[in-house]
């Protein structure tokens, strides 16, 4: 997600072609069936005057239209949902119908060997002093940092994967904070026999510049795909469970600036695979928006969130309304 005001200084315009890199769009139902993407997506993102990138329809866009579908760069279950949910794509399922290995679940072959990026190298390391420093303080991103070093030392990911993402803007208390989980990671990671050398992108410059994009961009994964069963399944799991299933980091859905009243939603039905949706006819030229933020929240609420969550002041046509 990407915050409207601190966003011009940074970008490279070149990077923008990357867009169509990250869609998983791979039929071509073009327009044919408003639950199937369309191929090219009806979409491009452009610099905008205020905002920094923005995306904007290609085309008319009808309402209820899946506009496109996202997989994420990094994923990663929250802490209460690990025993219940597909550790690569966040799938609720249970230890009789995944494949176990060790201490994680798969829900299919295919996840199985996707985590071959991450889990040849995590599986060798012992991670209980990370977690339970994350657990006892309610932490959840860094968990999305370690798959991404993780990956990093599969070769599955290069270092500077989220890069092109904006970052947030960090204090000294939180940089402090970060030292001590970048300390249990990379003792984790040492303890189980890796070399110096394959550590060596494992500094706190790399580990708060991860952390400062993965802060305003990750989103938190609910499923609206869940039949009843599950929700039991999951809240009888543990007495720490929540709604979310877990959190991910996407490209192209970090590019849609935000609105209090927006025009497209951002929903999961069974897994991780993010599916951007139009709320109301969308014409060609205008800007698409999503709400970062819950908008049953009255206008204050919002702009205090806005502001200390992400870092802008909020200035859509509902904010200036004083709706
Ligand atoms: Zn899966
Ligand atoms: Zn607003």
């Amino acid at each position: 997600m990407l915050p409207l005001r601190f966003t011009q200084r940074r970008f490279p315009q070149t990077k923008l072609f990357l867009t169509s890199y990250f869609l998983s769009t791979t039929n071509n139902h073009r327009g044919s069936n408003l639950n199937q993407p369309s191929s090219p997506p009806p979409i491009k993102v452009l610099l905008t005057e205020t905002a920094g990138r923005g995306v904007f329809a290609t085309r008319t866009i009808q309402p209820g239209e899946l506009i496109h579908t996202a997989k994420p760069i990094i994923s990663h279950p929250s802490i209460a949902s690990t025993d219940n949910v597909c550790y690569v794509c966040l799938k609720i399922v249970t230890k009789q119908s995944g494949f176990q290995a060790q201490e994680v679940l798969f829900c299919s072959e295919e996840c199985r060997e996707q985590a071959k990026g991450f889990y040849e190298v995590e599986k060798e390391a012992d991670w209980s002093a990370f977690v339970a420093h994350c657990r006892t303080r309610g932490l959840k991103y860094p968990f999305l940092a370690k798959r991404l070093a993780c990956m990093v030392i599969s070769g599955v990911a290069s270092s500077d994967s989220l890069d092109i993402l904006q970052p947030a803007h960090l204090s000294a208390e939180m940089i402090s904070q970060m030292k001590e989980e970048l300390c249990l990671l990379r003792s984790a990671l040492e303890d189980s026999g890796m070399k110096d050398e394959q550590l060596t992108f494992l500094n706190i410059e790399w580990y708060a510049g991860v952390l400062a994009r993965i802060r305003i961009n990750a989103f938190r994964i609910e499923l609206a795909g869940n039949t009843y069963e599950d929700l039991l399944a999951l809240a009888a799991a543990s007495v720490e469970s929540e709604a979310a299933v877990g959190n991910a980091v996407y490209m192209l859905p970090s590019f849609y600036n935000h609105d209090c009243d927006p025009n497209t939603h951002i929903i999961w039905v069974e897994n991780v695979e993010a599916r951007l949706k139009a709320l109301r006819e969308i014409e060609a030229g205008e800007e698409l928006r999503i709400c970062y933020i819950d908008a049953s929240m009255d206008r204050d609420a919002r702009q205090n969130l806005l502001s200390n969550g992400f870092g802008f002041q909020c200035n859509c046509p509902r904010c200036m309304s004083n709706d």
